[in-house]
């Protein structure tokens, strides 16, 4: 408790950002932040700053518990640490989550916040992703997003009309996290008691193909679960991906987490339509890969999405087909109501159509597949982040136009 820090070796005053690590938008660039540092990234971040090496372990512990058991993102603080250390800390690093530009809450509780991340092109403002929380009856998911946009290009997804921009960075993806914490009041100084936990499910559900960006979901899934940090055991963390098939098998092995595909269609032809993906990894393939997903049982199933798209894949013979593709495979189903968009030339099937469907996926033994849509007044449905507020943006912009055009006339 309150060791000093010795800096006796420190090097010059600041350090040039590591690779990959995000700086918060008002930060000087120079400063390294800290959120989304592995403990080994951690330690040599602090052993590039000058830290005795027999001091790194401790330092590493200390921060650790500070930044993601108490959500501390203010050395001055963190009382484990001495004065002097808090200081010197304060010159080099930052705990930094991304800017919050709006959150939003809905009539039923669902809580979606629009982000802004660090700019990459001097004077330009920094790119922006969404996470969506989601309450439930004893528990509570958050819906994180991956990518800025998404380099596949799903024909019934708004993000798929959106260009890749960037991947997150580990520190990008926790501090999505992070923030939800924050808002829901989840950190030990807020006298809540880790076992009613508000928080207590993540997706990664939002913009982005996470399989697209590995190591950084990888990472920041690590961090997560890390027991001493936010403590998410990996049974509660699902990641979703349209089907890289390479990256499943890997993904089970050096991430750990439940696994979620989105299947959406039953045979190559509708499919290489509906995910273009198809193409490349055709769906014999893709389940196959799932067959072999390590750690595979009935308690540990995967999840199959299926967006439910009228007269698309929404026939009895395609739910037939569905049940007759998954015998053999631990599995859950997710029929998911087709989110419209602006532009979109889909359609959600009808009601009754859904419940057919559900019927025959009930009776082969899958339960309650149907997603209900939730938080449909703040737009925070599967394939309309983020689009809400560009469409919200583009009619500000044709607002303020057309004003000035009537002040020239
Ligand atoms: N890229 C990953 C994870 C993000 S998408 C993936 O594709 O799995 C999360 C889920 O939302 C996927 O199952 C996706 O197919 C689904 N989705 C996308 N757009 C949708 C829409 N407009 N309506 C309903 N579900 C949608
Ligand atoms: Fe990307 Fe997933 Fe949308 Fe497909 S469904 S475009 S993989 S975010």
């Amino acid at each position: 408790m309150g060791a000093t820090l010795d800096l006796s070796h420190k090097n010059s005053g600041t350090v040039p950002p590591a690779s990959g690590v995000a700086t918060p938008a008002d930060a000087p660039a120079s400063k390294i932040n800290l959120m989304g540092l592995t403990r080994e990234g951690m330690a040599q971040a602090l052993r590039d700053f000058g830290l005795p090496e027999k001091q790194i372990r401790m330092r590493v512990g200390q921060l650790w518990n500070a930044i993601y058991h108490h959500g501390l993102s203010d050395f001055a603080e963190m009382t484990t640490l001495s004065k002097e250390a808090r200081a010197k800390l304060a010159e080099a690093f930052v705990i930094a989550r991304p800017e919050i530009v709006v959150e939003q809450k809905s009539t039923d509780g669902t809580r979606k916040w629009l982000l802004r991340l660090p700019s990459d092109k001097p004077g330009l403002p920094g790119p922006e992703v969404e996470a969506v929380y989601i309450p439930e009856e004893g528990r509570g998911t958050l819906c994180v997003s991956s990518q800025v946009g998404c380099t596949l290009t799903c024909t019934f997804c708004h993000t798929g009309t959106q260009k890749l921009v960037r991947n997150l960075t580990a520190g990008e993806i926790i501090g999505q996290i992070m923030i939800a914490r924050d808002a829901l009041g989840e950190w030990p100084h807020s006298g809540r008691n880790s076992s009613d936990r508000l928080l207590t499910n993540i997706v990664m559900m939002g913009m982005g193909e996470p399989l697209y960006n590995f190591d950084n979901v990888r990472d920041a899934l690590d961090i997560v679960s890390d027991g001493e940090g936010l403590s998410l055991s990996k049974r509660r963390i699902t990641l979703s991906t349209s089907g890289v098939v390479p990256e499943i098998v890997r993904a089970g092995e050096e991430i750990g987490s439940m696994l979620a595909i989105s299947l959406h269609a039953v045979n190559d032809e509708t499919r290489n339509k509906l995910v273009p993906l198809n193409k490349k990894y055709p769906i014999a393939e893709l389940l196959e890969a799932c067959r072999n997903y390590p750690g595979l049982s009935n308690a540990r199933r995967i999840t199959f999405e299926y967006v439910m798209l009228k007269g698309v894949n929404d026939s009895l013979a395609d739910a037939k087909e569905l049940v007759r593709l998954l015998k053999g495979i631990p599995a859950k189903i997710n029929l998911i109501p087709f989110n419209p968009w602006p532009g979109t030339d889909y359609e959600c099937s009808d009601w009754a159509t859904i419940e057919k469907f559900a019927d025959v996926v009930n009776r082969a033994g899958y339960a309650s597949p149907v997603r209900t849509p939730r938080g449909r007044d703040i737009m925070a449905a599967c394939g309309q982040l983020k689009s809400d507020t560009v469409k919200a943006r583009a009619s500000d912009r044709f607002k303020t136009e057309k004003a000035e055009a009537s002040e020239t006339i």
